[in-house]
Order: C-alpha cells, then structure tokens, then sequence
C-alpha cells in the first residue's frame, strides 16, 4: 500500500481500504515490538504500524489538523484513562522526544501499560487513581497537553483536578465526553450544555469540537485551550 506523510512527521495516511477503515492512519514502527498485534504494511522499505480506529480514539483524533498539529515530537502529555496502552504506543512513535504520562487505575490494564513502558522510554506508566492528582504530583512535571477519557460519572471533576495542577498556562487539552455515561437522568444536549458552561467558567475556549462516529458512539470529543 502506498503511504504518505500527513503535515506531522511522524503521522502517516495509506492509500488502500484496511477492513472497513477507508481512510487508514499509521506511525512508524520502530521495531519489531508488536504491542497489539497490530497489522504492519512495508512502503519504500520502511515498516508502518496501522492504527486502528476500532481499537483506539487516537487513531480518529489525528484525522483532525489541528490536533495532528499539537502532537510535536518533543511535547508533554498527561494521559488520564491510558488503559493498556494501545492509543499510546502510537502516541510514543509520535511524540518520539517528550513524555508521555500514563494514568490508569485498573491493575489489569495496567499490566500491558507497564510493559509498554518498559519498551518505550518516552512512556511513564502510573497506576493511580486519577480523581486524586496529589497522589501523582510529584511524579509529573507540568505538561503542553492534557488528555481525558474516563468514561466515569465525574470525569469533569476529575478533569478540572488535573487541569489546574498539570497543564501548562496556554497549555491545550482534549476532553472525550462520554455522553450517556454521566447520569441517567440527564439528556445527552443537557449534558453537553453542563459540561460547555463550566468549560466557560474554567476559562477554557473550545478551539473545535467533534463526535467519533461511527467507530465510538456517543462520544464528543473537545479540543480547549486555556485562556
Ligand atoms: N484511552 C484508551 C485507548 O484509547 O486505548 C481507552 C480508555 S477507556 C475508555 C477508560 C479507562 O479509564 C479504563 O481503562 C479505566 O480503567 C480507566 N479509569 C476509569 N476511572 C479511572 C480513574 N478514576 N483513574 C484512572 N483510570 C480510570
């Protein structure tokens, strides 16, 4: 398959339908290291690792410009909600000189997690409870971007915890609101009218706003910046 270089480096996009993805994103790879079995397709003599939209947010995110324009390989991240790590052993081809904090409080997943961080040195797995920063301060330098994607009934408290202590002053974050996870009582527009207004309050301006349809549904994702 032919494979070209999207406007980041280090994120690539592939000619041919993969499955039904018809527009198929890749990293690099870097080894042989197959951290989810993913597929691998050689161009020009180059190894890429396809990133599957079906198995990671990420790999929708980066259809977008300007996230693909925040993902600079030498920034920091603070990932809230990493599971075990699919999204971001694509994020470590990326982001190949900064660091990539990992927040995940399932020692399950945290098993795979901490192998990943074993084999990429940009990778700082941390199993803590992500509603309890303080736990974890002294452990995570201030970061260039912030990510969120804990579907839990307060993940806006969780969030806002992480945002005031992490991200750096002009710092971006992405915010994957989980739309029918909150509460039950509450409708899906009710919600997002919530969530929009502390947004405002927190001085956060929404720079763009997008669902994962069809590959994760009910799910909104927002990209903010801190004003
Ligand atoms: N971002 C991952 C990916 O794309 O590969 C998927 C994340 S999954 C939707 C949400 C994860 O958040 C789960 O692994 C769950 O265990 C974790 N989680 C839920 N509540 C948490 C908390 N309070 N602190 C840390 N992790 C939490």
């Amino acid at each position: 398959m032919k494979i070209i270089q999207t406007d980041n480096p280090n994120i690539y996009k592939g000619f041919e339908k993969v499955g039904d993805v018809e527009e198929p994103y890749f990293t690099k790879a870097i080894d042989d290291f197959r951290f989810y079995k993913e597929y691998r397709v050689v161009w020009k003599g180059e190894e890429y690792r396809y990133w599957n939209p079906h198995k990671s947010k990420w790999a929708l995110h980066v259809r977008k410009k300007e996230v693909r324009s925040l993902l600079k390989s030498d920034i920091s991240l603070l990932y809230l909600g990493a599971a075990t790590g699919t999204s971001l052993s694509h994020l470590a081809d990326v982001v190949k000189k900064g660091k990539l904090y990992a927040v995940e409080f399932s020692p399950t997943s945290f098993r795979r997690l901490k192998i990943l961080g074993e084999k990429r040195s940009n990778v700082f797995p941390l199993l803590f409870d992500a509603s309890r920063p303080e736990a974890y301060l002294d452990l995570v330098a201030p970061v260039d971007l912030l990510y969120m994607d804990i579907s839990q009934p307060n993940q806006w408290d969780i969030f806002r915890k992480n945002l005031e202590i992490f991200l750096k002053k002009n710092g971006t974050a992405l915010f994957v609101l989980k739309e029918r996870s909150l509460t039950l009582r509450q409708k899906p527009s009710e919600i997002k009218k919530e969530i929009e207004k502390e947004m405002k309050e927190h001085d956060l301006s929404i720079l763009l706003k997008y669902d994962l349809h069809p590959y994760h549904k009910d799910h909104l994702t927002y990209v903010l910046k801190q004003r």
